[in-house]
Order: structure tokens, then C-alpha cells, then sequence
């Protein structure tokens, strides 16, 4: 006898109600099944405006319909960052609102088209900054660490860079000795010009003689000062730790190519940011003159930008700010891109990324085979106190936290004891947490 004559005939017997009901539970129990998790919808997105450490840090809070589910995002742009709040508030939040917070790939599309024009800095921050949230959100409602929704770890952390920098050869040696003490293997060495505003430490003595009273830079002496360093380091350092440089696009290109060349035989592992974005194609004359490893990308934010560094070989490592890109969902695509042309990433971490976004690229730098190396930047007592959570730092490698989602948690009420503009002096203060200007002697002004 089958089924369904079982069921006629309970059913002529008065069981017709009994089974309806666990036709019922079983359908449901079911459609459970194949619905997985309730999907939560976007019901508030907000701003948090803080700044711990003296950087403007704007993170996106998205709360879902759901109760205690929400989710954190780094939508920092230090120096406009009062510009990304008003662009999530105005712009980004009436449009999500409403809207599934589980069709992330979809809603970063929807973001990135809703503007027309694109790949702006304010923009790409703003979206980042949901972006993120979203993946936060989804971390938490599956009980896992982000690194487990995209694939797991393929590294058990991440090998990270210092900033050892000061005003003079000696300094910067007792500082690349002090992360090297501390289990660095990778030290990023930068010195002071006398004289002058050089990037990444500070001046020593008077300002040299300028035809303008603001901070000096010559390019030229900039690169004798920089070979000399390496030299010094090497000589003091020895050969097995790893030597970096960021040359922040100070340079003429011609410069550039020569002074690529001249560093070759200190075996950097990588020279960063030699050329500007809107000079990269000169990156084809530097890869065919010599092997010093390369590395670019901080300042993107379009795809016009990273494509053909990538495709072409044309650098070693892609260093992208990932909310500049952004965000998570970008970035975790460029990075598969790039593995298929043997380029690493080395993804942009100082100061002016938020712990969230510190998490974000930890998260990147575990689960991409193409990892090449990470950025890091302390967390002071401030930061901790507003941001619970932060990647931790042992050795020399930084490990992403193993609670759900990015496992960050903000003390909303701590954040609001550093308000924006916590910390800032001078210009940097009197611009909002912009920048000032640098020229060369004679007043021209350069690239920061
Ligand atoms: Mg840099």
C-alpha cells in the first residue's frame, strides 16, 4: 500500500487534521532549510565621527531591522573626512534603507552606479564604509570571523612592516633596532633633510634659504640624503632584515627611473610610490632598466588606475587604501586579480585607517595567496578604548580577531570624548585635518 492511499484512508478515519498540521510543520521546517537565515534589511545607516589618535576617523554603523545585529565599516579619508559623513548621510542612507543587508556584491553595485559619475575619493569612502558594515553584519549573523565566509585562512597572519624613521642616520637605526628587537622582519627606514619637510620624519635644524616662508622641498637632495640612508642601513643592519622606502611620489619621473636604478643593489623589498598616478606609465621605462621591486597604489581609486600596473607586470606589489577603492568587496576582487599576474599586495595601513579597516585588511592579508606584506601601524591606549577588538600584533605578524564579523566593537560614548579636530595643531587643525602645502625652493609646489 502506498502513501497515498495510507493517507485517504487516515484521513476518512478523522486524522485529516492531525496530519495537515505536520504537513505544516514539515513544509515549514523545510522552507527553513532552504531559506537559511532570515534575511535582515537596512534600517538605519549612521556616521560614527571620532578621532582617538588625532586623525579623523568617520566609521559607518548599519543597524538592521534585526534586534542587536548592525555592522561596522572604515570610510576613512582622513583629510576630508567631513565631506564622507554627509555624503553616507544624505546620499547613501535614504538610498539603502529598506534594502537587504545580505546582497552585498549587489547593493555595492547599486552604490557605485547610483552617483553616475564615480571613482572619487569622498565616494568610494562613503560606499566602503557600507560596504564593510555589510560584511560585518554578515560575519555576525553566521557566527564567524570574515576570514571564514571567503574561504579561510591561508596563512595563520600576517607578516608585517615598521615605520622606523627620524631626523637623522643615527635615529633611524635605534628605531629600525627597536622593531627589529620586537620580531619585525620587514622595516620601512625614512629619513630627515635637514632643512627641509621630507616625507615620513621630521626636519632637523633651521629651514634652508627659500624664496617663501612655508616648508621646503627639494627633490634632488632628497635622493642623495635617501641612497646614503640605505647604504648606512645595510652597513649597520646587516642584509637579512627586509628594507622598505616610500618615496611618496616626491620625485621628476626621469628621477624616478635613475634613482630605481641606483637602489637596486640595496635589494629593497619593495620602493614605494616612486611615481605619481598620473605619471604611472613611466613605470614601463623603471621595469625595463632594473629589478628593484615596486610597489604603488595608495592613492587609487579607479580601476584605470591598478588594471594596467597589474595586467602589464609593471609592479610587485599593489598597495591600495581599501575604503579609497571601495572597500572589502573591491579589493578582495582585485586581489584575485592580481594573483593571476604574480603581484602581491601590501595594502595601505598607518595611521588614518580606522581598527575596522585595520581589520579589513588583516582579513585580505590571511585569506589572498598573494599576500605579500601588511602595513602596520600601532593602536594607542585611545584607540583601544574607543575601538574593543583590535588586531593583535605578536612578533612582527598582525592576527585578525577570530570573533564574528570583523570582531570590532565601538564604545560609542568613548568615541565622542574624541570628537574630529581631538588633537590637531597648526594648519592641520586650522584645515580641518587637511593638509598644508610643501614647495621647493623657489615656491613651486610638489606632490605630498
Ligand atoms: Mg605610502
Amino acid at each position: 500500500m502506498n502513501r497515498r492511499k495510507l493517507f485517504q484512508i487516515f484521513s476518512a478515519l478523522g486524522g485529516a487534521t492531525l496530519m495537515t498540521k505536520r504537513e505544516a510543520a514539515a513544509q515549514s521546517q523545510a522552507a527553513r532549510a532552504t531559506r537559511g537565515m532570515p534575511s535582515p534589511k537596512i534600517k538605519d545607516v549612521q556616521v560614527i565621527q571620532t578621532a582617538p589618535a588625532g586623525l579623523r576617523l568617520p566609521v559607518v554603523k548599519i543597524i538592521t531591522d534585526q534586534d542587536g545585529l548592525y555592522g561596522y565599516g572604515c570610510a576613512c579619508f582622513t583629510q576630508r573626512a567631513d565631506l564622507v559623513v554627509p555624503a553616507v548621510e544624505r546620499y547613501l542612507r535614504p538610498f539603502l534603507i529598506g534594502k537587504p543587508a545580505d546582497r552585498i556584491d549587489d547593493t555595492w553595485q547599486a552604490m557605485y552606479n547610483s552617483s553616475y559619475w564615480r571613482n572619487g575619493p569622498v565616494l568610494n569612502n562613503a560606499i566602503s564604509g557600507v560596504d564593510q558594515a555589510l560584511w560585518d553584519i554578515k560575519g555576525r549573523q553566521a557566527g564567524m570571523p570574515v576570514y571564514q565566509l571567503v574561504g579561510g585562512k591561508v596563512r595563520e597572519a600576517a607578516d608585517c612592516y615598521g615605520h622606523a624613521s627620524g631626523e637623522d642616520f643615527p635615529q633611524v637605526l635605534e628605531s629600525a633596532k627597536e622593531y627589529m628587537s620586537r620580531g619585525f622582519r620587514h622595516v620601512r627606514v625614512q629619513v630627515g633633510i635637514p632643512g627641509m619637510a621630507g616625507y615620513g620624519s621630521r626636519a632637523g635644524g633651521s629651514q634652508v634659504k627659500s624664496l617663501h616662508s612655508g616648508p621646503v622641498f627639494e627633490p634632488a637632495v632628497y635622493i642623495r640624503r635617501a641612497l646614503k640612508l640605505f647604504e648606512v642601513c645595510r652597513k649597520e643592519l646587516g642584509d637579512e632584515v627586509e628594507l622598505l622606502h616610500d618615496v611618496h611620489e616626491r620625485i621628476h619621473p626621469t628621477q624616478a627611473v635613475q634613482f630605481a636604478k641606483d637602489v637596486e643593489k640595496f635589494h629593497l623589498f619593495f620602493l614605494e610610490d616612486v611615481l605619481s598616478p598620473e605619471d604611472i606609465a613611466w613605470f614601463r621605462l623603471i621595469r625595463q632598466q632594473c629589478a628593484t621591486a615596486l610597489s604603488m597604489g595608495e592613492l587609487f581609486n579607479s580601476p584605470h588606475e591598478w588594471t594596467p600596473l597589474i595586467a602589464e607586470r609593471l609592479i610587485d606589489y599593489i598597495r591600495i587604501h581599501v575604503s579609497q577603492a571601495g572597500g572589502f568587496t573591491p579589493c578582495r576582487k582585485i586581489a584575485a586579480m592580481a594573483e593571476q599576474f604574480n603581484v602581491r599586495t601590501a595594502w595601505h595601513g598607518p595611521g588614518d585607517v580606522s581598527p575596522v579597516g585595520h581589520c579589513a585588511n588583516a582579513t585580505l592579508d590571511v585569506v589572498a595567496y598573494n599576500f605579500g606584506v601588511q602595513e602596520y601601524s600601532p593602536f594607542n591606549e585611545r584607540l583601544q578604548e574607543v575601538f574593543h577588538g583590535c588586531p593583535v600584533m605578536k612578533d612582527g605578524y598582525l592576527y585578525p580577531n577570530d570573533a564574528p564579523g570583523w570582531g570590532i566593537e565601538i564604545d560609542e560614548k568613548a568615541a565622542a570624548k574624541y570628537p574630529f579636530g581631538y588633537g590637531e595643531r597648526g594648519s592641520h587643525k586650522d584645515l580641518n585635518g587637511g593638509w598644508g602645502e610643501v614647495r621647493k625652493r623657489d615656491g613651486q609646489i610638489i606632490k605630498q
